[in-house]
């Protein structure tokens, strides 16, 4: 930490079932329980990309970087929406994942600036609702930073927005004018989400590129539908590494050192 410790992070895993897209119509609302202390409960929801969530259970006291998800784990899951519905065709079951709540050793989320550490706002402890409160804390920190004293100007050239395009998105209409003016948008590289290869190389385009397979579905879409990413996830790689012009065996799936290819294993097909 910059500044004293002042509190601590106490970090509470949840785990979660994604549905595929063909259970869209399981529930059109979310629907919660009701929220005990250790968190909003479990709930069954659409996602806007039209999958169903099912989630989170709550574990105390969880390792600070432990992000797996077990059979104990979503078994309570299953056991807890099981009040909420009945029959969840968990066959359609496409991903599973967990996150890390950062509870802390105070009750509420932690915006302030430090107490030892003068012109240093703490933002932690940001469980949940965090998401939902995004909004309202950046406005909290702009009104701490006004107390502190600090003096804002304005920025001229300010862009609150950046034009993406979307293929899947487009009438057919649009979609023949767009990849008329760059074929690539023809080329769709993850046929779950109907991602193109023009799609993928505006990213990497963009002021802070994507590097990893990982970003690059965050920011695409590309391998976050049925199949995870088994068919598309070769060409995006080939793409990261040919327009950020780096080696293949360096285009890691999300951290560093998450390697995908470590080389050749046949030296006879060197010059291919
Ligand atoms: C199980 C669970 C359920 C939740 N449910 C809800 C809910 O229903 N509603 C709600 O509003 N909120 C919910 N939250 C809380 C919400 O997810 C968080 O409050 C919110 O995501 C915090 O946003 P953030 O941007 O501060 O941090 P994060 O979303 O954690 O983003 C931090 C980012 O920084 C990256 N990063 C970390 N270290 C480095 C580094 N050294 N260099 C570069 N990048 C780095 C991380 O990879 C991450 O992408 C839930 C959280 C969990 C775990």
């Amino acid at each position: 930490m910059v500044c004293d410790k002042e509190f601590e992070i106490i970090p509470s895993k949840g785990q979660y079932f994604i549905l595929d897209k063909s259970q869209k119509d399981l529930v059109k609302h979310v629907l919660f329980q009701c929220p005990s202390k250790v968190g909003k409960g479990v709930l069954i929801a659409p996602t806007s990309h039209n999958n169903i969530i099912i989630g989170p259970n709550a574990e105390s006291n969880s390792e600070f970087s432990d992000k797996s998800t077990t059979f104990e784990g979503l078994n309570e899951v299953k056991e807890k929406v099981s009040k909420t519905i009945s029959n969840v065709p968990y066959w359609e079951n496409i991903n599973n994942f967990s996150g890390l709540r950062a509870n802390s050793t105070e009750a509420d989320f932690i915006i302030r600036e430090s107490k030892s550490c003068k012109n240093f706002i703490d933002l932690a402890g940001i469980k949940s609702p965090g998401l939902a409160s995004c909004a309202a804390i950046g406005l909290m920190c702009l009104d701490i930073l006004k107390d502190i004293g600090v003096n804002f100007i304005e920025k001229e050239n300010y862009i609150d927005s950046r034009k993406i395009i979307r293929i899947k998105h487009l009438s057919p209409e649009e979609r023949a004018e767009k990849i008329k003016e760059n074929p690539l948008y023809g080329n769709i590289i993850c046929r779950c989400i109907t991602v193109s290869e023009g799609e993928i190389i505006d990213s990497l385009k963009m002021p802070l590129p994507p590097r990893t397979l990982g970003a690059v579905k965050k920011r695409t879409g590309a391998g976050m539908g049925r199949c995870l990413g088994g068919f598309c996830g070769p060409k995006v790689l080939d793409i990261i590494s040919r327009e950020l012009n780096i080696p293949p065996e360096e285009v890691y799936n999300t951290n560093f050192g998450s390697y995908i290819i470590t080389g050749r294993t046949k030296e006879g097909e060197k010059n291919v």
